[in-house]
């Protein structure tokens, strides 16, 4: 890897770890050109490719991370939830869909995921997204719902 500050091809790993919670590498570089010597800092991840979502009614979209997480921030909306767990849950619902193998999925199968994850993060949160989703079964419809929701107070 080249050095960012002066171009040379010589730099060394100076340190290297697991972040993220196993899915990035973050490393430590060390330019070895007399002279220069910067360090600095590289995150490696796999490019594993998510696949495709197929709705209910045969369309399919792209999986849409900001889409997922902001679903999820409505549920958890006034609960004792860190941000640090949800993007877990959220690393975790990738990860079980990569590990599929599939190019596409049935976005069912994405609303099952999240209710796994909300369940073991916060009881209310899991019930509102339940609740609304079942009736849907679809991430589009629901968060058409979820912004309906959102305009009015939460029943608990
Ligand atoms: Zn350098």
């Amino acid at each position: 890897m080249h050095c960012p500050f002066c171009g040379a091809n010589d730099t060394k790993v100076i340190d290297s770890r697991l972040v993220a919670e196993g899915d990035q590498v973050r490393r430590r570089r060390e330019c070895l050109a007399s002279g220069c010597g910067e360090r600095f800092t590289t995150f490696e991840t796999a490019e594993l490719v998510l696949p495709r979502l197929i709705k209910s009614d045969g369309s399919r979209q792209p999986f849409d991370e900001d889409k997922l997480r902001a679903g999820m921030q409505r549920a958890l909306e006034k609960r004792p939830v860190s941000v640090e767990r949800l993007e877990a849950a959220l690393v975790h619902i990738k990860h079980k869909l990569r590990a599929t193998g599939e190019r596409e999925v049935k976005s069912l199968v994405v609303g099952e995921l999240v209710m796994g994850e909300l369940q073991k993060l916060d009881e209310v949160a899991y019930i509102r997204f339940a609740s609304v989703y079942r009736r849907f079964q679809d991430l589009n419809e629901f968060r058409e719902e979820i912004d309906r929701l959102a305009r009015e107070p939460i029943k608990e």
